[in-house]
């Protein structure tokens, strides 16, 4: 806390006689002293008030103590008004406004992350911290931002930002600078956790922010650049159809976007393209563009299985432990039968 005065001019008084040279007429200077925080003109509140005489001929200045002292009341009451005093509290009233509003939208912001992890979407942004996450990492590996990429049932599969951060207001710079939407930013792999498990993440400041980009934006910028999808140079059937569909469903632009994505995706899958066929499985359960149809996904997803997909298998298994008339164990068999190979990694396991 640092400490400074204001001078009011408040007019003549003859009812002094200067020391020095005898002269009655005196300007009356009102000083009000307060303290403010590195801003100077900023004021954060009066610590006291008092009144001095200038000679109006040799300015000589006369100090309260040496002054009449019933002149000197009487002076201190009519120098001043409430409004002089107001002002002086002007940067103690900022002050707390500014940290009414810091407050309010960081309680609003850690809101938006409670809600983000409940109620998680594919395309949600989160901050993870790393150190969450693994035993070993070294000190400059401390944020990491997390994609969400898929939500079958209660499992959320994020993929990880190859980058790691030492501050957590990297999360909001790396994706207002595109950074995050660089066609390699984030790994292939897929991590896996139930809802239960991030909350748990959450609870220990495992996740400590999370966004939700509208459209296409989030913090002023686009999400996603591309598909991300490269159509390689082997005609593959189904391919291309799946590459169009991934088109349409981030073309906003258009109105019937997601039903001709659809259309899409459901050409892929008949053509036998796995990804198609996964994708296919997701508008049915998903129920945004066509009927929701457990059975129906389950087929596709299936056929995808019996292609060696692995993601197709998780998602299977999930749905089928949801849906009626279901043997899980009969799926297992026939895919086995037909020579899959089934390994399902889940390596990224909370600490507790
Ligand atoms: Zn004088």
């Amino acid at each position: 806390m640092e400490y400074s005065e204001s001078i009011i001019n408040s007019g003549v008084t003859y009812d002094h006689q200067c020391p020095c040279c005898g002269e009655q007429k005196h300007h009356v200077k009102g000083v009000i002293n307060y303290a403010y925080l590195m801003l100077e003109s900023l004021p954060l509140f009066p610590t006291a008030r008092s009144v001095k005489l200038e000679c109006s001929n040799c300015l000589h200045i006369t100090v309260s103590s040496d002054m009449n002292h019933e002149l000197y009341r009487r002076l201190l009451t009519s120098s001043f008004n409430v409004f002089h005093f107001v002002i002086k509290f002007i940067g103690a009233f900022l002050l707390i406004l500014s940290l009414f509003y810091w407050w309010q939208s960081h309680e609003s912001e850690q809101a938006g992350v409670e809600r983000i992890v409940e109620y998680p979407a594919v395309n949600d942004f989160m901050l993870l911290d790393h150190r969450q996450l693994v035993s070993d990492y070294r000190p400059s590996e401390k944020y990491r931002i997390a994609r969400v990429v898929d939500i079958t049932g209660d499992k959320v599969s994020l993929v990880m930002g190859n980058f790691f951060y030492a501050f957590t207001s990297s999360f909001r710079d790396a994706i207002a600078t595109n950074q995050t939407a660089a066609f390699n930013y984030f790994g292939k792999k897929h991590y896996v956790f139930t809802l239960a498990e991030l909350k748990q993440l959450r609870l220990n400041n495992g996740i400590l922010k999370a966004a939700r980009p509208v459209g296409n934006f989030l913090f002023g910028s686009f999400v996603i650049n591309d598909t991300g999808y490269r159509v390689g140079s082997a005609y593959i059937p189904g391919e291309r159809e799946y590459a169009s569909g991934l088109a349409y469903e981030q073309a906003y632009y258009l109105e019937d976007n997601m039903f001709r994505a659809f259309e899409k995706m459901e050409t892929s899958a008949k053509m036998g393209f796995s990804l198609g066929q996964i994708r296919l499985a997701e508008y049915y359960l998903a129920g945004d563009v066509v009927r929701t149809d457990f059975n129906q996904a389950l087929n596709w997803l299936e056929k995808a299985s019996l292609q060696s997909n692995e993601q197709a298998v998780r998602k299977y298994a999930t749905v089928c432990k949801q849906t009626k008339n279901c043997y899980l164990a009969g799926f297992y068999d026939n895919l086995i039968a037909s020579g899959v190979n089934l390994t399902v990694n889940y390596d990224y396991k909370i600490r507790k």
